[in-house]
């Protein structure tokens, strides 16, 4: 005899919210089916063991077909089954209080409604019109039942045939949703979500070739490993076992750098292996990620807020039943057992680099440029992971050696320490572009560090903010006696005068466009070179920040700035201003004459007035310095006249500047090609 009922759940807009909002995840249907079976024989198990259960288990397994002719995907298992009171109990009452609310609460979000309702069994309703389960409880002498529901709030129960125990569930798949008939999408989803579950899942039969064709073997085919490499002790597991797993995983990746093995039982529960992979491009870190299981059930891979953010470049599987799995990501945060996990990885992974870096230091060098983005990273974000790495951060010169923090500064504090006792770091970032400027400090006995990965503006700025001590500053950032300032600079011999003249004469050939170059005079001996190009440490920095900070953009818009130091001691610069001097002496000597006494007149004028507010001033003392102010940048214009138009043909000065881009990388198209022609003609 039939039974009918209702579903006692305490709302009808169950079944369309099921439909409808959890439309975005139906694929995990199947996870929640097959893993409500895997607990089913689980359950037996334990039963067995505890000695409940005296029959035997057999072999425990679940199986999932699909028949298309007849439109329905089923998985079987040989669990524990239930009875017709269990069926009633377990699938039918699944109100409880505050569903209503929290339906509508939440009822854009699938994955908090099916965690929070034990909806698992439910979501088979997203891809189907009906479904019927036939279930024999393990108990003695149980009569199967069978129980169907089309996705209302009605069902039946009645006595049905089951011969052995355990359960079907048979989902008869709407119309819309038949890919999930399809051999390939079970297969993928099997892929996705039952990979690793601990009891054996059977889809269809192995295959063999025979006779031109691929047919069924007697032989189930199992899709899963019921034991993956995590469950396992560490000590049952070989360096291979580690990497064959790996690629299990990965199967397209290259071999990890090393591996960790997570396995805490207290406070928490947490089982797992990381890896450190080899990164070759960006595609693939964003595309290999690690894997969130839950008793080796698949869950998601993304683990954002449960490992921190760092370490989500990292890869393999992490398997707690402590982490809640189906809540927001907020909520997640704020978790305190989360937050114990997140820092528990933390802190391994700080360990196990300890170790290599201590017990063997030549790998740890070795690998270091594929493990320096996770640890520049690691110590940028995670305050934790920063103290404990502080140590084990290494850093590296043009001369390819290693050094720890502690090291480095040893090595150079004797001779790279300026008169305001800091101990100044030399970096390059480009050691090709830069070398002239690294050949200058060697030949100072600097040491150069090379700081060329993508993160290393903000590691310079981390490691300056933790010792205020030791500055670091650009090889190419100034001329080399200020790069590292032991006592004050020797002053140039240029006068005021010669410079301003010498500036104009440098600024007809500087290039035009969005960089900015401004000239400047320093002494830097003879055998320095006569012009050199360099860029303020302070304004690229701001730019490079700019460039990763939207709300810098004001430093982002400016063109590059530059220096263009003229070394006054060189004989060339000397000779670009004697022979300015010889050419234009006769027509610019009574212009500055003539302007000096202008100037005088107007600090007359100053004097005077010198002892009188700024509004009592009689008007005719303005006027008059007005008008000699006027005549002054008259007589300026001509000046700077005359100067440009020397200068923009002055083949010296074209070169000097030329010479000075070319060695930063700055010379290039029509700029350079003049270059060349102009040296052809020189020589
Ligand atoms: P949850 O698994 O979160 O408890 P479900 O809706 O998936 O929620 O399942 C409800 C209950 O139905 C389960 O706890 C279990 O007691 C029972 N059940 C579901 N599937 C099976 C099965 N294949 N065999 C035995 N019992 C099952």
């Amino acid at each position: 005899m039939a039974n009918s009922g209702k579903i006692g759940v305490s709302t009808k807009d169950l079944f369309p919210i099921i439909k409808k909002f959890l439309y975005s995840d139906h694929d995990i249907f199947l996870r929640e089916i097959v893993s409500n079976a895997v607990d089913a024989t689980q359950k037996l198990k334990v039963l067995a063991s505890s000695g409940e259960f005296k029959g035997e288990t057999g072999s425990l397994k679940v199986t999932v077909k699909a028949d298309k002719d007849a439109g329905t995907l089923t998985v079987s298992d040989n669990g524990i089954g239930m009875t017709e009171e269990e069926v009633e109990k377990y699938i039918n009452q699944i109100a409880f209080s505050g569903a209503e609310e929290f339906l509508e609460k939440h009822k854009d979000d699938a994955a908090t409604i099916i965690g929070h309702f034990g909806l698992g069994f439910y979501s088979s309703f997203m891809v189907s019109d009906s479904v019927d389960i036939i279930t024999k409880s393990y108990k003695e002498g149980a009569q199967a039942v069978k129980w169907s529901c089309k996705g209302e709030t009605e069902y039946t129960i009645e006595p049905a045939e089951r011969s052995e125990r355990g359960t079907d569930i048979v989902m008869h798949i709407s119309e819309d949703e038949k890919e999930f008939l399809e051999d390939s999408k079970i297969k993928a989803l099997l892929e996705k979500y039952c990979k690793f579950l601990p009891i054996e899942i059977v889809y269809g039969k192995k295959q063999e070739w025979k006779d031109g064709k691929y047919v069924d073997t007697d032989e189930d085919n199992v899709i899963n490993d019921t034991k993956p490499a995590w469950t396992k002790k560490p000590s049952e597991l070989k360096e291979e076992d580690y990497s064959n797993f790996y690629h299990q995983l990965y199967p397209m990746a290259e071999d990890p750098l090393f591996h960790i093995h997570l396995n805490v039982d207290y406070p928490f529960t947490l089982t797992g292996i990381l890896y450190f992979p080899k990164i070759n491009n960006r595609f693939e870190i964003q595309k290999n990620k690690i894997q969130l299981y839950c008793n080796q059930v698949y869950v998601t891979d993304t683990v954002e807020g449960i490992v921190p953010d760092y370490l989500t470049l990292l890869h393999g599987v992490i398997d707690s039943p402590d982490i809640p799995l189906n809540v927001s990501r907020s909520y997640l945060q704020s978790d305190r057992k989360v937050k114990q996990i997140s820092s528990h990885i933390t802190k391994k992974v700080a360990d196990s680099l300890s170790d290599i870096f201590k017990n063997n230091r030549s790998e740890y060098e070795e690998k270091w440029n594929d493990l320096k983005i996770f640890i520049q990273y690691g110590m940028l974000t995670d305050e934790k992971f920063q103290e404990r790495a502080m140590k084990i951060v290494m850093v590296q010169n043009t001369e390819k050696k290693f050094y720890t923090l502690e090291e480095y500064k040893e090595l150079i504090k004797d001779n790279q320490t300026d008169k305001d006792n800091k101990v100044i770091a030399l970096y390059a970032t480009n050691v090709e572009e830069q070398y002239s400027y690294i050949q200058n400090a060697k030949s100072r006995g600097y040491d150069v560090l090379v700081m060329d990965g993508q993160l290393d503006t903000h590691f310079i700025a981390l490691l300056e903010q933790k010792d205020e001590n030791v500055r670091y500053v650009r090889v190419d950032s100034d001329v080399i006696d200020k790069l590292i300032q032991k006592a004050d600079a020797k002053q140039t011999t240029f006068t005021a005068e010669e410079q301003e003249e010498m500036r104009m004469v440098f600024d007809t050939q500087l290039p035009k466009g969005e960089a900015m170059y401004h000239v400047t005079f320093e002494a830097m001996g003879a055998d320095a070179e006569p012009v050199i190009v360099t860029r303020s440490e302070f304004m690229r920095r701001m730019k490079d920040m700019a460039a990763m900070n939207p709300q810098m953009s004001y430093f982002g818009s400016m063109g590059d700035q530059y220096n263009l130091v003229v070394n006054t001691d060189h004989p060339l610069s000397q000779r670009v201003l004697s022979e300015e001097k010889s050419a234009l002496g006769i027509a610019i000597e009574p212009l500055t004459t003539e302007i000096q006494t202008l100037n005088g007149q107007i600090a007359e004028i100053d004097t005077l007035n010198k002892d009188v507010k700024a509004d009592e001033i009689p008007q005719s003392d303005k006027d008059r310095k007005a008008d000699l102010q006027k005549q002054i940048d008259s007589l300026k214009e001509k000046k700077s006249e005359l100067l440009s138009n020397y200068g923009k043909d002055n083949k010296l000065v074209g070169q000097l500047i030329d010479l000075a881009l070319l060695a930063n990388g700055l010379l290039k198209g029509e700029a350079l090609s003049k270059f060349v022609k102009r040296s052809v003609e020189l020589i």
